[in-house]
């Protein structure tokens, strides 16, 4: 009996040292990044300087340039490129809108959707048919349909607390709504922007063909403007009221670009990998600060902040900036072949691609709760004084995704700051360095420093 109870105290001795110890060296990584942090001044070149860097653009490859240059300064292992070849798409000259009330046209906020084609040279003018999904859509049928303009019309629903849950609910209007109303004859679509947010600024984002049926042009409209198209629609029964658009947009021939790529080698795994990433592509409306010129900033962070401090890593940490996953998710899909190709291990795999706000926590893709709560067990307590504690089941991220097919094993995980305002922002103009505050992106590269460490010290 005494011989069990001295042995369980010196377990739990050993148990307090490695926490105490474990803790000393978040407490370091915290400190590197709030007091020396450089992840904010790397974004503010990145936004600046660089600005919008949509893939195939001439500033993509800028940012490859530079995020490659920044890291090899920062003195890591390996610092290479990825070639993949990455779709082309232009938005050409700005788009307009109005709708034609009688003799009075009232001019819209409207952005070409990404991939969608161009209206003819003299835009599209038709009759407007809204809807609040693809099924009712569908119900119409093509009778009603064939040429006019479906206006899809559903609004973010705001009882989710996790905005990107009514994201995710309403996005099929964007995703898919242009094919299904392309199928049924429909002249062209636009589609209330995704936000909850009431004002001017369209929300762009890619859209998706069916696979052998035409394209139509596709836009996104302010939600001041939805609400005032539907609210005239329901008005003027006769004449109705009608919508004309016309964009310029453009799909080039497909260019090689690359994935960027900095690692610090693992001192007993160099063939197992931990990697945090985020994409360095961005919509062309703005600069792509939330989204996602904070992750990959961040993900930049996360090694230089373990080398600052001296920390070693066991298993081999990698930052990867993803090309492309706003319209096409070629970098992500590369990246998954290519670890399948080398045989490498990947242990985790973290995407921070939801904004540079007040991170809250993580969630774990794909796992079960025994598996969530013996997270929850390990490493809560160490994390909570940072207040990103909160490990739940849930998503990851579209770049990290594909490698649940190609990498057996591998754990992937989604960095969640707070989402309040990340889609008020989300692909519009006002994307930019000026929007993201310098503590709450430093304490999200912090977090994701503590959550790598601890990942491999411990393992999953
Ligand atoms: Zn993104």
């Amino acid at each position: 009996m005494k011989k069990f109870t001295l042995l369980f105290s010196v377990a739990a001795l050993l148990c307090t040292q490695v926490k105490a110890q474990d803790s000393l060296t978040i407490r370091k990584m915290y400190d590197e990044a709030l007091v020396n942090g450089q992840c904010y001044e790397n974004l503010h070149y990145l936004c600046k300087n660089i600005g919008q860097r949509l893939s195939g653009s001439a500033n993509a490859q800028k940012a490859v340039d530079w995020s490659k240059k920044l890291m090899d300064g920062y003195g890591f292992d390996k610092v290479y490129l990825q070639e993949v070849m990455v779709p082309h798409w232009v938005r050409g000259a700005k788009e307009k809108a109005a709708i034609i009330d009688g003799k009075t046209r009232i001019p819209v906020p409207i952005v070409a959707l990404g991939m969608s084609i161009a209206t003819p040279k003299a835009g599209i003018t038709a009759n407007v048919i809204e809807v609040k999904s693809i099924k009712e859509l569908e119900g119409l049928g093509e009778s009603v349909v064939k040429g006019k303009i479906v206006f899809f019309n559903r609004a973010f629903d705001p009882r989710f607390i996790e905005t990107g849950m009514a994201y995710g609910t309403a996005g099929d209007q964007r995703f898919m709504g242009p094919a299904v109303a392309a199928k049924l004859g429909a002249a062209g679509v636009i589609v209330r922007s995704l936000t909850e947010i009431i004002d001017d600024y369209p929300h762009t984002g890619a859209t998706l063909a069916a696979p052998g049926s035409k394209m139509i042009p596709a836009a996104a409209i302010s939600t001041k403007a939805a609400n005032k198209l539907s609210a005239m629609l329901k008005l003027r029964k006769f004449p109705a009221a009608k919508f004309y658009f016309k964009q310029n947009c453009e799909l080039l021939p497909d260019v090689k670009s690359y994935n960027v790529i900095g690692e610090i080698t693992g001192s007993e795994n160099p063939n197992k990998f931990i990697t945090v990433g985020g994409h360095l592509d961005s919509w062309d409306l703005a600069e792509g600060a939330h989204d996602d010129g904070t992750g990959v900033m961040q993900s930049v962070e996360v090694l230089r902040i373990f080398k600052t401090v001296g920390y070693k890593p066991k298993n081999s940490v990698r930052a990867v900036l993803f090309m492309n996953e706003e319209n096409g998710h070629k970098g992500g899909t590369k990246y998954a072949e290519l670890a399948a190709q080398n045989k490498e291990q990947h242990i985790a795999a973290i995407e921070t691609d939801e904004g540079g706000f007040t991170p809250r926590g993580f969630s774990f893709a794909d796992v079960s709760k025994d598996f969530i709560k013996k997270v929850n067990d390990n490493f809560k307590s160490i994390l909570e004084p940072y207040d990103v504690d909160k490990l739940t089941i849930g998503g990851a991220g579209t770049d990290i995704e594909p490698m649940k097919e190609t990498v057996p094993g591998v754990i992937l995980i989604g960095f969640r700051p707070d989402s309040q305002r990340y889609f008020d922002l989300h692909h519009t103009a006002k994307d930019v360095f000026e929007n993201v505050n310098k503590r709450e992106l430093e304490l999200g590269a912090a977090g994701m420093a503590a959550l790598i460490y601890l990942i491999d010290q411990h393992g999953l």
